[in-house]
């Protein structure tokens, strides 16, 4: 054996001697033990992979379980009642248990996917060896074996190193790596904040370089990668590390031009306490939706474009609509925006501007309606950033805690003023 082999090898058995002090198999899912148990049983090889094991070593509790084996997917599907084949791209199996669904996947060979003309796989289906799967993987810190059953962490490409000094290490050349898959820089920004790790200097630089390559991704790839950076916990930091590599703009480029302007403040702040407030609600356990992402993103080349068709003689409405219409065309170039999405986030624009009428049989129509929570949290959110929606956002809160009697006394039409007027007087804009 050579020396350096030697030296791998004895490296190989420190971190394994090492596995069993480090990862704390309880927190390993029943149904990955299961998935692994009864593969090996079948005489398959199977491990724990990816990010589970790297969050297994940082005593993190890893959010999905992944296992990689030299079982082929229909192999897989024949041993678990509970599982059926995904994908096209990259065929997986899900495996689906109580407490979770855990995704298997055959060893990939790494350098057999399909290509298109500038490099990025469309294709990736070739098995190979696990020495090979651990290469296609994309970070070192991603790219660790454990087998639970022989408490054995299998390094193959210095990951536990990387771990250990918290650095997020491209496998390979990175401007080769984000050619292949121009997702990989997002992931790299999202894993280095969430983990708190430094991306290597070569890599960095890349992403500086092929930034524009995300162009070419697929919008509804994008759509996943996008709920994965904002609703993962992190979503103010990543989205201010997006931008720092100057990644955001390229899936939200008609955001992060009105971001630009110097007149931006309010929608800065706006995005910045929305970020916060899906951290917070994610952190206590409560539900977030993608419909609110979009509306606060969008909100502000909306309401740019909105005021520039006014300028050019549209009445308020006709503008109001023109721009939504035109902003969710535009968006959809880059990032898909599933309609069940799409609708709330128009509702929650479009009620907007009727939380000015505080009066009449139209504020229990708009407390009835099913967005009107959304709605409200949005009209909130406005608030928070500066926009002036007057003192709406407490008459709406007040309105809200008290008893139906009290709901009607407030929303009674005043009759001091000239009613008739008051109820004609609709805001001559939108809000
Ligand atoms: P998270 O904690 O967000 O789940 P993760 O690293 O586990 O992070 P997954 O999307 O669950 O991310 O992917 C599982 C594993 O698959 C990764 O750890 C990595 O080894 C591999 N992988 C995922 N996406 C890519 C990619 N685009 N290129 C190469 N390998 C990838
Ligand atoms: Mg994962």
């Amino acid at each position: 054996m050579k020396s350096t082999d030697q030296d791998k090898e004895q490296e190989n058995q420190k971190s394994n001697s090492s596995a069993q002090a480090l990862i704390d198999a309880t927190r390993i899912s029943q149904g990955a033990h299961k998935v692994i148990a009864e593969l090996h049983a079948a005489g398959f090889q199977a491990y724990l992979v990816g990010g589970g094991v790297r969050d297994l070593l940082l005593s993190l509790h890893p959010k999905d379980f992944d296992i990689a084996t030299d079982a082929h997917p229909e192999e897989v599907l024949r041993l678990f009642e509970n599982s059926r084949i995904i994908g096209r791209r990259f065929r997986i199996v899900h495996v689906y248990f109580p407490d979770g669904m855990i995704e298997v996947a055959t060893f990939r060979a790494a350098g057999c996917a399909d290509t298109n003309k500038q490099g990025r796989i469309i294709a990736d289906n070739i098995y190979g060896s696990i020495e090979e799967d651990a290469f296609r993987r994309d970070f070192t810190a991603n790219a660790l074996f454990y087998d639970p059953d022989a408490v054995q962490v299998l390094d193959l490409v210095d990951g536990r190193k990387d771990i250990d000094a918290k650095l997020l290490r491209v496998i390979g050349d990175p401007n080769l790596r984000f050619r292949e898959d121009p997702v990989r820089m997002l992931r790299a920004v999202r894993l280095a904040t969430k983990l708190n790790f430094e991306i290597e200097s070569q890599a960095k630089d890349a992403i500086y370089q092929l930034g524009h390559l995300l162009a070419e991704v697929p919008s509804a790839r994008l759509f996943d990668e996008m709920l994965k950076l904002f609703h993962g916990g992190f979503a103010q930091q990543t989205f201010n590390a997006l931008c720092d590599y100057n990644l955001f703009q390229h899936m939200f480029p008609l955001t992060a031009n009105v971001l630009k302007e110097k007149s931006s403040d309010t929608f800065s702040d706006l995005v910045q306490c929305a970020l916060q407030n899906t951290d917070d609600r994610i952190n206590s356990g409560k539900s977030v939706t993608p419909a609110f992402l979009y509306a606060v993103f969008l909100w502000g080349p909306m309401r740019v474009l909105s005021r520039q068709l006014e300028i050019e003689g549209l009445s308020p409405k006709v503008a109001h609509e023109a721009a939504v219409k035109d902003t969710v065309i535009s968006q959809l170039q880059y990032t898909s925006i599933p309609k069940r999405f799409g609708y709330p986030m128009r509702d929650i624009w479009n009620l907007q501007h009727r939380f000015f009428r505080k009066w009449g049989k139209q504020v229990f129509r708009l407390y009835e309606h099913p967005r009107f929570r959304a709605a409200y949290d949005f009209l909130c959110l406005r608030a928070s950033a500066g926009e002036s929606v007057d003192n709406l956002c407490e008459w709406w809160t007040v309105f809200q805690d008290v008893d139906e009697a009290t709901k009607i006394k407030m929303s009674r039409v005043p009759r001091d003023n000239n009613s008739a007027i008051q109820r004609r007087s609709k805001p001559k804009t939108y809000h």
